[in-house]
């Protein structure tokens, strides 16, 4: 569905963001850190492991590294800076924003801002990862090289550009994830360094980008959303939730992804937790009237209505 009404901020530059190049101009070492060079060589940085060994311990910080990290990915880069699915203090968003960025996929504001480009556009011409129109790998990771993408998209996500601290972690993308990597060299040494942080981080790499790709194409659509989204309980359970991808095309705003029960969604479950101690808050949650339409139209065969009908029938 190609609306914008789940996206808070939308439309043209704002004169206060006219610079908004320099956001996107990361300093030397930061473009030496975080570029492509480096993300090409991430995959093969894991075999240095050869000569060092593997250790246990590096093998549990890998994983660990890789659910709390995934948690990040997607409570943070997605469902909180790309929808604001809840709310949270300024300093909590500020650790969500450090937490997504020991990933490696650069700057929140670039992530979040591309993100809501990628529902305003959905499976057209416009949307920059479409598998439908570009294919697995261009949707999978090609697109991360195009120069037309490097920048950011600050038009979209200038509601988080207005904080300085976001801005000069987004800018300096590279300290988060070389943070991690030398924590995890002291945690376990140098095999911490190539299996706890960098084989992890390639893990995580890949996880998220199922979710360009793969929820695109893979699985049920119970929703007509007007483009190829998909639901996937096996997408659902790697990505923490995210592969409830046509719910969440069709529900945008809510921060729960498997929209019933038995839909599997650790993201929610976790950030339900972190609420209980006053962390997070204000969840924006599925309205009834979806779900209760959504169970009527299946029983009865059918795919249920668009959104707009069901949320303006349920009044
Ligand atoms: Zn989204
Ligand atoms: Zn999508």
């Amino acid at each position: 569905m190609k609306t914008t009404t789940d996206l808070p901020v939308q439309g043209t530059q704002t004169p206060q963001f006219t610079e908004a190049d320099k956001i996107t101009g990361r300093s030397k070492i930061g473009s030496w850190f975080s570029g492509d060079k480096m993300f090409i060589a991430m995959h093969f940085i894991p075999l240095a492991a050869i000569y060092t060994g593997v250790t246990w311990k590096a093998v549990v910080l890998c994983i660990v590294s890789y659910w709390v990290r995934m948690f990040f990915v997607t409570a943070a880069y997605h469902r909180y800076f790309a929808h604001r699915s809840f709310e949270t203090s300024r300093i909590f968003q500020f650790i969500l924003a450090f937490g997504a960025e020991t990933t490696g996929q650069k700057g929140v504001l670039w992530w979040s801002g591309h993100h809501r480009g990628h529902h305003k556009h959905s499976d057209t011409d416009l949307d920059i990862h479409s598998m439908k129109k570009l294919g697995f790998y261009e949707s999978h990771i090609g697109w991360i090289f195009k120069k037309e993408n490097k920048r950011v998209p600050i038009e979209d996500i200038q509601d988080f550009a207005k904080y300085p601290e976001i801005r000069f972690i987004s800018k300096h993308d590279w300290i988060a994830p070389w943070t991690l990597g030398v924590v995890s060299f002291l945690i376990a040494g140098w095999p911490g360094l190539w299996i706890g942080f960098f084989l992890s981080t390639l893990i995580t790499y890949h996880s998220t980008f199922t979710i360009n790709s793969l929820t695109h194409k893979w699985g049920s659509k119970r929703y007509e959303t007007g483009d190829e989204s998909r639901n996937h309980w096996l997408l659902a359970i790697t990505t923490m939730g995210e592969g409830w991808h046509n719910n969440h095309h069709y529900y945008q705003a809510s921060a729960r992804m498997g929209f019933y029960w038995w839909e599997i969604d650790m993201t929610y479950y976790i950030l339900r937790f972190l609420g209980l101690f006053g962390l997070v808050w204000n969840f924006k949650e599925v309205p009834k009237a979806i779900k209760a339409k959504t169970i009527a139209s299946q029983q009865a065969n059918q795919s249920p209505a668009p959104r707009e009908q069901v949320l303006a029938a349920g009044q």
